[in-house]
Parts: C-alpha cells; structure tokens; sequence
C-alpha cells in the first residue's frame, strides 16, 4: 500500500463543495430514504478512501463524486444509481466489504456495487484474456443495467483524466476501452459519451492526426457558421411565419395557407461531426481536410407533444425540401422504425448553397434527449411508442448469448460482436409478421429464429418469392418461406451459413446428437463383431482404437456406423486367448494420428533482421529473437508495441497497425512496451504507394532520380502499373527514420505529376 499524503483542510473544502454541488442537483430528485443514503454514501466513501489519491495526485474521492454527477446530468440515472456511484471504488479499493454495503444501504444498491466491483480492474487482470472480461460485463449487465451505465461514466471519467496515466498503460486503456465500452456506449445509444471517448482513444492512438483536425476544425468555424446561417436563411424566409424568439428560438406561428396553426418551438443546431469520424474520413476516402463536406450536420428540433412528433418532423421536412433539392436515397426514417439502439430522428441529405450537400436531421426534443444520452432517457419515456421495447430485446438476446455453449472465448467474442453491436434488418414472414434479426444474418437464420425445428429441416428457401441459398444475407423488406423436408438434417456445412448464435448451438446440439446416435449403432456393431470373434469387448476396443489411428473410442464407433471403418479391416489382427493381437508391422489406416512433424522453422527472422535500437520493457531487444511485423513495417520513430508470439519471440508492429487493436485486446498479456532508443544506425524498409499523371515528360524518370540522387535512399523494389497516363506505383525504400521518410514523402509529393503519396499500412 503506498502512503499518500494527507488531505489537506482546503482540499477537505473542496471535496465537500464538489458533494454539495452534487447533492443540490440530484436533489429534487429524492424518494424515501435517498437523502439519508447518499449523504451516508458520500461520508463513508470519503472515510475509506481516506488518503489515496488519484495518479493526478488529486484527493481518490473526487473521482466517485465526479463519476455520480456523471451518470446522474450526462447519462440521466437517478439517486439510487448516483449513490452507486459514490460507492463504486470502495469494496475494490478499500476495507469496506460488501456486507457492509448490504446492511448500510439494502439489497438495491448493495447489487449494483457488486455488480461494479466485479468487473473492475479488467485490464490490471493480464493474465485473463479479454473475452472472458466482457462476459464478466455481460453477466452483469443483464441483472441490472445500471451498473454497465455507471461502469461508463466511471470509464469515461477515467478517460477525461487519463493524460496522468503513463503512455504504455494510456495505449492499453484505450485499447480496451475501443473493444469492449465504445460498441456498449453506441448499442445503449450513449451518443454524446461513444462520440467523446472515441475522440479521447484518437488522441492517445494518433496524437499529430487528432491535433491536425482540431486545428483545422477550429480554422474553418467561421466559414461554417456563415455557412449554416446562408443554409437557413431561404428557409426561413419560406417559412415567413416563423418568428424569431429571444433565446435564438423560433416560434412556427401557423401553417402557410393559416389555418391549422400549429404552435411549437423549435431549435437549429449546427454539429461537428466526431474528430474520429472526420479521422476515418480521412483515411478512408484519402481526400484532404477542406475536401470533407459532411463535416457538420443541421440538426431541427421541434419542442412538441408527443401526438404530433411524426406529423411536424414531416413538415419540417417538406420545408427543408421545399427550399433544397434532396438526394432521395440518403432519407432515413428513423422515426416509423427506429433504429435498434432506440435512435430516433428523420435525416436527409439535401444540396445547399454553393452545390454542397448538407446533412439534416429532424426531430422533437424527446427524440433529442434519447438520442444523446440514451438508454436511461428511454426509460424516462417508457411507454410512448412501440420502440420501448427495444433494449428489452437487446438484454434478452445477452441472455441467451450468455447461456449458449461456446467452444471457445473468441467464438463468444465473434457471436457477441455480430448479434449485439451490430445494427438489425428487419424482415418478414409469409404472413407479414415482421421479425427482427443482427444484420448479417442469413436465410437459415431466420428460419432457426422461427422455430429450430423449423431451422432442422430447411431445404430451401425463397425471398421475394425467389430460391436463394441459405446463407442468402437478409436485406430489409424481405419476405422469407422456409421449404421444409422431414429427411433434412443440419450438417457441418451449415454452421458456416450462420451468424446468430442460436442457429450455431441448435445445428452443433442436432450434430452432437446425430453423432450419438450413430455412435450407439457403431458401438453395436462392433460388439456384435467382436463377440463372434470370440474376443471380449472392453479389453481390446482400446488396441483397435490405437490400431487404426482414432482418437477415442466414439470417433472408431461413429466411423463405423457411417460405414467408413468396414469390419473387414478386424482382419489383420490375430485372436490369441480370447484377445486380439496386433500384427508385427502394418501401416495404420483410418485416421491417422497426429504425427507430431511440427514445422519448427524459425521464420528468417535472423537473416533480415538489422541491428536495432528498440528497447522492450526498458531493455535491450537482443536477449530476444525478433522481428519487424509485415502488416505495418515500422520504423524508426514510429510509435511501436512488441507482441510476444507462440513462438517466443517478438514482433514489433506499429501502433496504428490495423491488426494492433485486435492483438492488444484479444492477447494483451502478450503485449509489451516497446520503444525506440536515440542513437541508431539501422534502416528500415518503408513501402510507399505514389499515384499520379505521366504527362509524357517522364515522371517515373524524374521520381527515380530524386529518390536515389537527390534523396540519397536506397531502392529495394520498384513496380508501376498505369493506364492513359496515370500511373500507380509501389516502392520500398531503405530510410534511418520516420523523420527521414517524411522528407522523402515531401520531396517526391512536391513534384510535378505526384498527386498523392501515403505509405503502405497493409
Ligand atoms: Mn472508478
């Protein structure tokens, strides 16, 4: 236990200003004994943290108090959960146990400090792969959703303070922070918080990238804003009964011909996209900052009774559509059928001024809240439409996620990320019932979520009246008919057809069957064989089973049953005393054994490897065998990590490596710090993709020379494909560092005929 310094009179003061504040806001809100509780929270909670103090060296009991104020203004939750919170580091870090909690506060709060002390600390855990974490997360969340929305606020706190933390343990957080909290935050609808902890995990991954598109969204707010305001203007001067209102509200006086007034406020908001979203962009599309246009969104929102939400978010449409020509196939009507977090809202894509396209969204302030703070706002509303009933879908499809039989905790993963984080399609039976399922399901899923007998015996399927094969991918608005056989039964092939989990454990439940089954009938046969040899049955299954290679004896059964093991083959054995004798040398037949020629070529690692300055975990790489990873080809300068293989030795790769996520999360104990030393004379293989226009003027002439003359680096390939004057071309170069490969991209970039150079990530 480290020993901290104590708290100081005017931190004390502070600490209770913070509490005071907290407990003014959540105030109005108190039923019952909830005063009681949370002032007891509070003062047991300041007691047992006592002196410990965050890695900022602030007071430990900030963070809870911080956490509370969190979970009850950003994510709606109420006093019982706020009181949670204030208590949810005590068990985990203090004397304080859990009976404690229970005869302090009773059952309700006791279960959701439990449910937070379990599945805290999942990363310190290194020895425990990820998989099994989020199930710990999962299994919690489905007793009491608050405690995963508590674990969020406790999470992004951390991330809002995270710059004390040091680098190594910074990466690892956002790690798994992107892997397990970010697809949770978007699947309760947790939009502010996914779109606030995705730009904090930007900022930790890619530092220059994040600060670049900060300053360049600062840089162009102005333009943005007379933009927004030219976007309006029309539109209100359509609308000429609109009056402005003194909060920079608007007040929609009467429809255009003047009957029907309808009266409701409403609010224009001009959003910034996420900087990891613009990021993304970036990336993806490969096009600079001031080509983006879809930077920001118009968002409309109209305060109005709950009757009337369709009807005016439509006529707010027709407005917007009346003064701009829409792109009709970027309209989402998210408002007849919301989205499967909840999401409501109306958006369309509409050319502005200046020929631009602009995003806008239309929706009431109910739709607003859900939207931005999610799953607790829902339940605020629970009961107003049908979509109420979405997140119980969700949590009973964790329910039987949780109860199915995986083989391993990446099948879990997989199961879990494909059925929770995804969004759905919605289809539809013979009779029009609509079924909802994850997008990527198939035809043969469906017909398991129907029925799993139905699902046994699929011979084919139709969509839209069409024969499709069964792992067709459902489309929204397909009608679906199951054609059925009583002779069909699932094969192995099957489970390749499949993406929920449901269908994969019923077609794995009906294969174990059939396969018991038929080892019944195998089994049989062969003490009826036996039994004629005159040999006894248990006392030489076993040599037959090693005989012929099996691995147990029901494989032997199961093979003999389907009639791929023919009791001919008993033949080669002779009976001595009531027992089978194995013959001197006969090659074994039926499976073979594993033959154990495991190919222990070490990969030619020593012979590329260049002497290096990287140290790992603070010292040198040579104790290890090692070597550059061929994903990402790091070099020197470039922030790296070391992956421990299964075969002991390392692989560096880069930081922004797109397999990096998955390795950091799925083998984080594994992962070890690395990081370049100063001195260094090693070089590097960079490959760098160049595309641009040979006007004729011999481009690739001039790119060769300034590569090897001007620039002085050493060519290892060159290859060059074009077309009618363009050309791309992929080159490796030897460079000593990432500052030296930037020159190189900048000087070749500034030639004439080069319009894009970026190196190769993968
Ligand atoms: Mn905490």
């Amino acid at each position: 236990m480290p020993t901290y310094k104590a708290i100081s009179p005017n931190e004390l003061l502070e600490i209770k200003e913070a509490y005071t504040e907290l407990f003014d806001k959540v105030s109005p809100k108190f039923k019952g004994d909830d005063e009681e509780n949370i002032n007891e929270a509070f003062e047991l909670a300041l007691e047992a943290h006592g002196e410990q103090r965050r890695k900022s060296g602030e007071p430990y009991i900030m963070h809870p108090i911080e956490v509370a104020r969190i979970c009850f203004e950003e994510i709606g939750l109420g006093p019982t959960a706020v009181i949670g919170a204030i208590l949810h580091d005590v068990v985990e870090d203090t004397q304080i146990s859990q009976s404690d909690i229970l005869d302090k506060f009773g059952p309700k709060v006791s279960k959701i400090v439990d449910g937070l002390t379990k599945i805290d600390g999942l990363y310190n855990n290194e020895s425990s792969p990820q998989a099994a974490n989020l199930k710990k997360v999962l299994s919690t969340l489905v007793e009491d959703v608050r405690v995963i929305l508590i674990k969020l606020a406790d999470r992004l706190h951390n991330m809002r303070t995270i710059d004390s933390m040091p680098r190594h343990k910074q990466i690892g957080i956002a790690a798994e922070t992107s892997y397990i909290y970010v697809p949770l935050a978007h699947r309760l609808g947790l939009y502010n918080i996914k779109k606030e902890i995705e730009d904090i995990i930007l900022k930790i991954k890619e530092p220059e990238d994040y600060n670049y598109i900060i300053s360049k969204i600062k840089e162009t707010e102005g333009d943005r804003k007379n933009y927004i305001q030219d976007f309006f203007k029309p539109l209100s001067a359509k609308l000429d009964k609109l009056k402005e209102d003194t909060n920079g509200r608007y007040k929609y006086m009467a429809s255009e011909n003047g009957d029907e007034a309808l009266t409701f406020d409403y609010r224009i908001l001009g959003r910034t996209k996420a900087v990891s979203s613009i990021y993304n962009k970036l990336k993806t599309k490969k096009v600079p900052f001031e080509k983006i246009y879809d930077l920001f969104a118009i968002r409309i929102i109209a305060d109005v009774p709950i009757e009337e939400e369709k009807q005016i978010c439509w006529q707010i449409y027709s407005i917007v559509t009346d003064v701009y020509k829409p792109i009709p196939e970027r309209l989402k009507d998210w408002i007849t059928s919301p989205k499967g977090n909840g999401y409501e809202s109306l958006h369309t894509t509409v050319i502005g001024p200046e020929g631009r396209y602009v995003e806008v969204q239309v929706r009431t302030e109910r739709m607003d809240e859900i939207a931005e703070k999610g799953f607790a706002a829902h339940w605020k509303y629970k009961g107003v439409n049908t979509s109420n009933n979405v997140y119980d879908r969700w949590l009973n499809n964790i329910r039987e996620i949780l109860d199915t039989q995986h083989s391993d905790a990446i099948e879990f993963l997989n199961d879990f990320k494909t059925n929770l984080f995804s969004e759905e399609v919605y289809v539809f039976t013979p009779n029009g019932d609509m079924r909802v399922l994850p997008k990527g399901a198939t035809a043969l899923d469906f017909a398991f979520d129907i029925h799993s007998d139905l699902g046994y015996k699929t011979t084919a399927i139709k969509v839209n009246n069409k024969i499709v094969p069964m792992g067709y991918k459902l489309q929204n608005g397909d009608q679906l008919e199951i054609i059925t056989s009583k002779n069909q039964k699932p094969s192995e092939s099957w489970l390749k057809m499949v993406v929920t989990g449901k269908a994969r454990s019923k077609i794995r439940a009906s294969m174990k069957e059939d396969r018991r089954a038929k080892g019944i009938l195998g089994k049989e046969a062969l003490e009826r064989k036996l039994r004629n040899m005159k040999v006894g049955f248990d006392e030489n299954v076993d040599l037959i089973v090693k005989h012929f290679g099996y691995q147990s004896r029901p494989d032997l059964y199961f093979d003999i049953s389907n009639d791929d093991f023919k009791m001919a083959e008993l033949k080669v054995f002779t009976v001595e005393n009531q027992r089978l004798v194995a013959p001197a040398k006969e090659p074994p037949k039926g499976n073979p054994a594993p033959t154990d020629e495991q190919t222990k070529t070490s990969p030619k690692s020593a012979k590329t490897k260049i002497s290096t300055n990287i140290l790992v975990n603070d010292e040198p790489i040579d104790q290890y065998k090692y070597d550059f990873a061929r994903c990402c080809k790091p070099v020197q300068g470039d922030p790296i990590f070391a992956y421990l293989t299964s075969e002991n030795s390392l692989k560096i790769h880069r930081l922004n490596c797109t397999n990096a996520e998955n390795l950091l999360m799925k083998y984080g104990y594994r992962v070890l710090k690395a990081e370049w030393t100063r001195l260094g004379n090693s070089e590097f293989i960079a490959e760098l993709m160049i595309k641009g226009v040979d006007s004729g003027v011999g481009v690739i002439q001039t790119l060769t020379n300034v590569i090897s003359n001007d620039l002085q680096l050493n060519m290892r390939s060159f290859s060059i494909k074009g077309k009618e004057g363009y050309f791309e071309g992929l080159i490796s170069v030897l460079v000593k560092n990432k500052d030296q490969l930037k020159l190189a991209m900048d000087a070749i970039e500034k030639l004439d005929g080069i319009y894009e150079i970026s190196r190769v990530e993968k």
